[in-house]
C-alpha cells in the first residue's frame, strides 16, 4: 500500500467537501481577552475572538493567574507521576474536595481533561457493572459515546431530550437489570437545555443510575456556578456529575462528583485516571481559585447573561438568522458548509473577527453554523462591530435575512 497517497487522498476528500479544518494561530493576551494576535502568512493581526469556551475570561482572572504563579514557583513545573506514584499533590487533593462540594457529593476525582473524564468513568462503569445497559442521549458528546463503545456493554439511544422514549426503552429490561442513563444539561452546539427532573424521574422509576455531563454549565448555571442541576435543585437526584476545568473554569481538567463509593471504585478501575501523569500542580491550584470564585461571585454570570441577551437582539434587528435557545450559546445558522467557511474567513480577513465554522462531524451535514459565545468581557463595541460585519456579508454574499 502507498500509505502517503492515502492520507492525501483522504485528506483531499476533506478539502472537497468544504470541512478541512484549518487551526487559527493565536496568541491569547493575558489582560485583554476576548482579544488575541492572530499569526498568519503575511504576518500578525489583532482579532476579538467571538467562539471561545473560556467563557467567563476565567483564563486571565487576577486570581487564577496568581494562584498559577504561587504553585509554579512552590512546586515546580509537573506533578512528577501518576496519581499513584508519587504524583498526587496536594492541590490535587484540595481541589477534589472543593469539586465535591461544588456538587454537593460526597467526593469528586479528577483527569487529564473533561473528554478524559467521560470516556474513563462510563467505560469503566458500564463495563465493570455486570450485565449493565447504558441509555445514551442521541446528542450525546464523542467522549461519551466513545466511553460507552468501549465499555462493550449494551447500548440503547434514546430521542434527544426525550423522557418517553427514554421511558419506553428502559420499561424493555427488568427492573433488577443494571443501568445507567448518560445525557448532558446544557448541548453545545444548539445550546438547549435536557429536562434533568423528568430524566431523573424515569431513570429512578425503572432502578437505573444517572450520569449527567455538565460541562457546558459548571461555572456558569446555578447560585455557585454548580451547574443546571445546581439551579434547577436536582444535584442530589444524579448519580454522577461530570464536568471540565477547561471551558467556564478556564484551565484545563476534567472530573466526576459522586458518592465516596464510586469515585473510589473508578479512582481504583479506570485505566485512563491510573496510568497517566497527574495534572500540574500550578493548574490544580488554578483551577481551585476559579471554583471558588465562581461559588460567591455573581458577577461574571450576570454580566455574560447580559452580553447574550444583548447579541441575541441585536441578530434579531439584523435579520441574522440564529437558532432561539435558553443557554449562553448563540448559533448562527448557515447551513452550508463552504458558505460557512467563506463567512468565517471574511470576518476574520476583513473585520478581525474570529469565529471558528462548526462542520460535520461535530454538527450534522445541512446544520454548519456560527457558534458564538458572548463573554462578560465583549463591550458594547465589540457587539456594535459583529453586527456591522455580519451585516455587510449577509449583503455581500445575497443571503437571506431572517423576519425581523
Ligand atoms: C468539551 C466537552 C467535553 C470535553 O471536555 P474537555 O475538558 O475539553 O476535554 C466533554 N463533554 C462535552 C459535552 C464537551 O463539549
Amino acid at each position: 500500500m502507498n500509505y502517503e497517497d492515502f492520507f492525501r487522498r483522504e485528506i483531499d476528500g476533506l478539502h472537497e467537501e468544504g470541512r478541512y479544518r484549518v487551526f487559527a494561530d493565536l496568541e491569547r493576551n493575558a489582560g485583554s481577552f476576548p482579544r488575541a494576535t492572530h499569526h498568519h502568512g503575511e504576518g500578525t493581526s489583532d482579532v476579538t475572538v467571538w467562539c471561545s469556551n473560556d467563557y467567563l475570561g476565567m483564563g486571565q482572572h487576577p486570581a487564577v493567574l496568581a494562584a498559577m504563579h504561587e504553585a509554579l514557583d512552590r512546586c515546580g513545573a509537573g506533578a512528577g507521576g501518576t496519581r499513584n506514584i508519587s504524583g498526587t499533590n496536594h492541590y490535587h487533593v484540595l481541589l477534589e474536595r472543593e469539586l465535591a462540594d461544588l456538587h454537593g457529593k460526597e467526593a469528586a476525582l479528577i483527569f487529564t481533561s473533561g473528554y478524559v473524564s467521560n470516556w474513563a468513568a462510563l467505560s469503566t462503569l458500564a463495563s465493570r457493572i455486570p450485565g449493565c445497559v447504558v441509555f445514551s442521549d442521541a446528542l450525546n458528546h464523542a467522549s461519551m459515546i466513545e466511553g460507552i463503545r468501549h465499555s462493550r456493554a449494551e447500548r440503547r439511544i434514546f430521542a434527544h431530550n426525550d423522557p418517553d422514549d427514554l421511558d419506553r426503552q428502559l420499561s424493555a429490561y427488568p427492573k433488577e437489570t443494571p443501568k445507567l442513563v448518560a445525557f448532558e444539561s446544557v448541548y453545545s452546539m444548539d445550546g438547549d437545555i435536557a429536562p434533568i427532573a423528568e430524566i431523573c424521574d424515569v431513570a429512578e422509576a425503572h432502578g437505573a443510575m444517572t450520569y449527567l455531563d455538565e460541562v457546558h454549565a459548571v461555572g456558569l448555571y446555578g447560585p455557585r456556578g454548580g451547574g443546571v442541576a445546581e439551579r434547577e435543585g436536582l444535584m442530589h437526584r444524579l448519580t454522577v456529575i461530570e464536568g471540565t476545568l477547561g471551558k467556564a473554569f478556564g484551565v484545563l481538567g476534567g472530573y466526576i462528583a459522586a458518592s465516596a463509593a464510586l469515585c473510589d471504585f473508578v479512582r481504583s478501575f479506570a485505566s485512563g485516571f491510573i496510568f497517566t501523569t497527574a495534572l500540574p500542580p500550578a493548574v490544580a491550584a488554578g483551577v481551585i481559585a476559579a471554583v471558588r470564585h465562581l461559588k460567591t461571585s455573581e458577577l461574571e454570570r450576570q454580566r455574560q447573561r447580559d452580553r447574550v441577551a444583548k447579541v441575541r437582539r441585536r441578530l434579531d434587528a439584523a435579520g441574522i438568522p440564529h437558532l432561539a435557545n435558553p443557554s449562553h450559546i448563540v448559533p448562527v445558522m448557515v447551513c452550508d458548509a463552504v458558505l460557512c467557511k467563506r463567512i468565517s474567513d471574511e470576518l476574520l480577513r476583513t473585520y478581525g473577527i474570529y469565529v471558528q465554522p462548526i462542520n460535520y462531524p461535530t454538527v450534522p451535514r445541512g446544520a454548519e453554523r456560527l457558534r458564538l459565545t458572548p463573554s462578560p468581557l465583549h463591550s458594547d463595541a465589540d457587539i456594535d462591530h459583529l453586527i456591522g460585519a455580519l451585516g455587510a456579508i449577509w449583503d455581500d454574499l445575497g443571503l437571506r435575512r431572517a423576519a425581523a
